[in-house]
């Protein structure tokens, strides 16, 4: 996706070898005109499927999700960090391990927002090592939900998580791929340059 690609050319830091900064785009601040396109981008690349819910994690996962949603009408639920859980509470619960913080945190989903009759897609702001997709996979199986695809704002395609999913059968349509970030430079993966 062009646009995107052009904004993180102009306004991407390169932390590491291994960290992209965005925040004044995604992360931080962010672009509601960028993503509004990022929403329709998704809406185009999963036309072919109905959607009855999207699925993201808090907290940059939820603009893109939201636009996305305005487009083919479909409601979004936001899984929620929490430390501890109780039974009481009525939630589908995972563990996920944040690559960037270095700390695992339970993420639940209210059993009110989502069950066997929903076709979800799953979105999110960036795929690394595909933890934070694993365990919203994991929340939709629970709730016996079926998953048509999983959408990325921006994939690092140096990182397993993309490879790992693709493998077992799952659609990941992202938006922009990064294939390395090395010399503090952005390079683009070269399909996804288009
Ligand atoms: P994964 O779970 O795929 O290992 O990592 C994805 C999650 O970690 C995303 O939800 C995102 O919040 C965060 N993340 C991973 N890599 C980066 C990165 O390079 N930059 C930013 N800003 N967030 C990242």
């Amino acid at each position: 996706m062009k646009l995107l690609h052009d904004k993180i050319m102009q306004e991407g830091k390169v932390l590491s070898s291994s960290v992209l900064k965005v925040d004044s785009f995604l992360n931080h601040q962010i672009d509601p005109m960028l993503m509004k396109e990022i929403g329709h981008e998704f809406a185009n690349r999963f036309s072919d499927q109905v959607i009855t819910k999207i699925v993201t994690i808090e907290s940059s996962g939820i603009a893109p999700s939201v636009m996305l949603g305005l487009e083919i009408g479909a409601p979004v639920v936001f899984a929620r960090k929490r430390k501890s859980l109780t039974l009481s509470d009525n939630l589908f619960s995972s563990k996920v391990h944040s690559f960037t913080k270095n700390e695992t945190n339970d993420i639940s989903v209210s059993r009110n927002f989502l069950n066997e009759d929903d076709n979800v897609l799953i979105i999110d702001d960036f795929l690394a090592n595909g933890e934070a997709v694993k365990g919203l996979l994991d929340i939709a199986a629970q709730a016996g939900a079926n998953v048509v695809g999983v959408g990325i704002v921006i994939e690092k395609g140096f990182q397993d998580g993309g490879k790992l999913l693709r493998q077992q059968g799952i659609r990941v349509e992202s938006l922009a791929i990064v294939e390395s970030l090395e010399d503090g430079k952005v390079t683009f993966a070269a399909e996804a340059n288009a």
